[in-house]
């Protein structure tokens, strides 16, 4: 009877095993296509100053096209990194990100930053900082306006090769973030030693401060980063109790659904303008 059950078992869990290789070989399969013609998009999702009520940036988030369907980066980032194709893919990001400033060089979007999502993977290749350089001085972009926003946990993988990349290109004049701040088991003494500018404070405390020990938290990720004289932006703000909660705290910005899902370009400038997020 046991051995029944655990051969049961044992098969089970080998089919979902299957169904997992299954989907990750048809996930490769898509991405090395998408490589080759460019079958991504970019979303961007705003980030609002929370004294001024407007927008100071926007983030690029990438998508996989697929046949009739957009594939969400939970889905591919994983597998891009762990075949490199995160390299290739994270070029065509940067590209389109350059491209887009220089679009919006002129509008009434010119003094939005675009910060976009580095993975471990690239900053450990080489040419990363001088393919970055490159690529900004191609479409007359200047670096102030591109930040690059970097995981915490990445920091601790692979200290070395990050955080030499993250002192060049911020002498280059680029703005770094810590992303998902919160969630990387990293230690404080980063924050001082690494050239950050902006702490990015993951939306699972966000989710949590209406309760007193998640308030705790965040009252106490604010104080640090006000002491260390970094900008702070809240992800995840959701509702106007998170919002008006943040705001009565000094937390400098905000980024979530309460404000704009990410959407293509034409649909965020049309839903900042709507919104009253732009400067007049
Ligand atoms: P992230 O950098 O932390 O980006 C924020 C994610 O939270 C986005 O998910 C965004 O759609 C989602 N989000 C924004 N506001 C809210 C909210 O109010 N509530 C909830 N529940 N979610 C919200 P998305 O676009 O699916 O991206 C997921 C992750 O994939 C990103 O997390 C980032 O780590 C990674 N990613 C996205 N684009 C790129 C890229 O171009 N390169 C790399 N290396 N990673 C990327
Ligand atoms: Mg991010
Ligand atoms: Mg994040
Ligand atoms: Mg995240």
């Amino acid at each position: 009877d046991v051995k029944r059950s655990g051969r049961g078992a044992y098969q089970f869990f080998s089919q979902a095993m299957n169904e997992r290789a299954r989907e990750r070989t048809a996930i490769e399969a898509m991405l090395r296509q998408a490589v080759k013609t460019g079958a991504f998009e970019l979303h961007y999702q705003p980030r609002i100053c929370l004294s001024s009520r407007r927008a100071v940036a926007v983030e690029a988030l990438v998508r996989l096209k697929n046949v009739n369907a957009l594939i969400a980066p939970s889905r591919f980032i994983r597998i891009a990194e762990e075949t490199g194709l995160i390299v290739p893919i994270g070029r065509w990001v940067i590209e389109q990100v350059c491209r887009q400033l220089q679009e919006w060089a002129g509008t009434d979007l010119q003094n939005l930053r675009i910060s976009l999502n580095v993975s471990p993977v690239q900053t450990r290749r080489d040419d990363f900082y001088s393919s970055l350089v490159a690529m900004a001085a191609k479409y007359g972009v200047d670096p102030a306006q591109i930040e690059l926003e970097i995981t915490e946990s990445s920091l601790v993988e692979s200290e070395l090769s990050v955080t030499t990349c993250m002192k060049h290109l911020k002498e280059a004049g680029f703005t770094i973030s810590l992303d998902d701040f919160g969630t990387g088991y990293s230690s404080f003494s980063y924050l001082n030693r690494l050239p950050i500018d902006t702490l990015k404070i993951d939306r699972s405390f966000i989710h949590e401060v209406g309760s007193s020990q998640g308030a705790l938290v965040v009252e106490a990720i604010l104080a640090l980063s006000r002491a260390l004289g970094k900008r702070v932006v809240a992800e995840g703000v959701e509702t106007l109790e998170q919002l008006e909660w943040l705001q009565a705290r000094g937390c400098n910005e905000g980024q979530g659904f309460f404000f704009a899902f990410p959407a293509i370009a034409e649909e965020l400038a049309a839903g900042l303008r709507m919104r009253g997020f732009l400067k007049a």
